[in-house]
């Protein structure tokens, strides 16, 4: 078990590596396998043994090998986070094909909330494999119909949202939402809008109390959607027993 857990994690914070370059390069709309990797500031194309996940950066120092320009810490960050994400769904996990379904959403879910960092999108690209993987797996995880469910349910819900509150909810988080209810099905789709609205809600109370934006400032959405679907994957049927033990009705 120790042993798995620990192939899964090494393997993931690969996957992480990979993230990394779709958050760099999809939005730039440059291809993501070609050319290799290089450093940005010196245009140096860096060697197998400086790509090794989070471990090059710490032996590195952070810094170029060449140029000793600064590697952003969100590189090893993104990879760790990744690769703890990914093992949480590994042990939580019903059936592989269903772990394939919440590691395939949960790479979906990080590049799209960095992205959406960087540059206030959610490319289609993300969106539109990850509606057509969800719906392919869709047979044996959720069904079908909970999929078609929970994902035309979730894309309204934030339809309806962006239309009350005059665009403050973008095209990208619409179709982001589609994709996760796709995943999600129902009920969880509905447990995945409500965590994302509450980590919204306190982000956003925390920004007002703190003086960092005003009343009129938009927020980016997606790493909301992004957290509040991952918490309703893997942990929905705990989260919704515990709320019912809560309210005594179990
Ligand atoms: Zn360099």
């Amino acid at each position: 078990m120790m042993m798995n857990s620990l192939i899964v994690f090494i393997f993931s914070l690969m996957i992480g590596s990979f993230i990394n370059v779709i958050i760099y390069r999809l939005p730039l709309g440059k291809s993501l396998i070609w050319p290799g990797s290089f450093c940005p500031a010196c245009s140096q194309a860096i060697k197998a043994r400086d790509l090794v996940p989070v471990i090059s950066y710490i032996v590195l120092n952070g810094e170029c090998r060449h140029c000793r320009a600064r590697i952003s810490l969100r590189y090893p960050l993104v990879e760790l986070l990744t690769g703890t994400a990914f093992l949480l769904v590994y042990l939580n996990s019903g059936s592989t094909i269903c772990m394939a379904a919440g590691l395939f959403l949960t790479g979906l879910l990080i590049a799209s909330a960095f992205i959406d960092i960087d540059h206030g999108i959610i490319p289609d690209k993300l969106t539109g494999i990850g509606i057509i993987v969800g719906l392919l797996l869709s047979p044996f995880t959720v069904t079908p119909l909970s999929a078609a469910a929970g994902s035309l349910l979730f894309g309204g819900i934030l339809f309806s949202a962006g239309v009350l509150s005059g665009g403050g909810m973008g095209g990208g988080d619409i179709k982001l939402g589609l994709a996760i209810g796709v995943f999600c099905g129902l009920p969880n789709a509905v447990l995945a809008f409500i965590i994302s609205s509450l980590a919204g809600g306190v982000w956003g109370g925390f920004l007002l109390m703190t003086r960092s934006a005003g009343r009129k400032s938009t927020m980016k959405f997606g790493p909301f959607l992004a957290l509040g679907s991952y918490l309703a994957y893997v942990y929905g049927s705990q989260i919704i027993n515990c709320y019912f033990r809560i309210l005594g009705l179990q």
